[in-house]
């Protein structure tokens, strides 16, 4: 079995830890194939996140001489908000030496970040709603490979909020994206961070992977949203399990803004 983690922060995020050169000594002891450095460029921050990526640059062409023949590195970015700030979204996503984009929604826009929200206070039913309408805007604006963690607002909520809560209420609004996805020839990522973080399911869950499959999606990206070298490649195991149970017989690893196959 192959192992893939397309998700992995480095210490040029700005909450990330290890070192490139970290992440690929612990990808390779872990055996893992291939791991892509996704830091975060978040358009609400300006034209400095490009800074980011230049650093990013010189440190994966020094890994890839170091590492070279024993693990795939893959150049990558995890666009924050691209709907913000479409000009330097596109600006940022068509650097050449990008291999892959993984688009996400953090915050809308004027609120916090979804980590930050206090869910018994906020009225779920307008999150909800904000979320699909932003998430819309940044899968129509074009600029990523792969949507990240699908109903990331749904990792911080306590179980208990969870309960007295039906995320299938929106799902007609999910279905028409993972739709746009799939006909725009793009993909979605299994992050597996509701798995180690013990959430208990992978974000998104089988269901929402399930509706990517039925409604013509191919292509799925693995990652473990790792910010730390203990978190790199965990339970990417239980991302392949929801992709078998969702029908997939294959998931994706990008280089050079391509696809590439491999069996789950
Ligand atoms: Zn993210």
């Amino acid at each position: 079995m192959t192992y893939y983690d397309s998700h992995v922060h480095s210490e040029n995020s700005k909450d990330g830890v290890p070192s490139v050169d970290a992440i690929c000594a612990r990808a390779v002891s872990m055996g893992l194939s291939g791991v892509a450095i996704t830091d975060h460029a978040d358009v609400d921050m300006g034209q400095a996140e490009l800074e980011v990526l230049k650093k990013l640059e010189d440190d994966v062409s020094a890994a890839r001489e170091k590492y070279g023949g024993r693990l795939e590195i893959s150049m990558g970015v995890e666009l924050g908000e691209g709907n913000h700030v479409p000009a330097l979204a596109e600006k940022i996503t068509s650097r050449d030496s990008l291999d892959f984009v993984i688009g996400s929604m953090h915050r809308q826009r004027e609120r916090e970040d979804y980590y930050y929200l206090d869910y018994e206070r906020e009225n779920l039913d307008d999150l909800m709603r904000g979320y699909y309408r932003e998430l819309r805007e940044v899968v129509r604006g074009g600029c990523f490979d792969v949507v990240g963690h699908i109903n990331y607002q749904v990792r911080y909520m306590s179980a208990a909020t969870r309960a007295r809560f039906d995320v299938s209420l929106y799902y007609d609004a999910l279905r028409e994206i993972l739709e746009d996805v799939a006909r725009a020839g793009k993909g979605i990522e299994i992050n597996t961070s509701g798995l180690w973080r013990g959430v208990g399911f992978t974000i998104p869950t089988l269901e929402v992977v399930k509706m990517f499959r039925d409604a013509g999606g191919e292509i799925v990206t693995t990652g473990s949203d790792a910010h730390r070298t203990e978190h790199i490649g965990l339970r990417l195991g239980g991302a392949l399990e929801c992709l078998r149970a969702a029908g997939f017989r294959r998931y994706a690893f990008f280089k050079g803004r391509e696809p590439f196959f491999h069996d789950v």
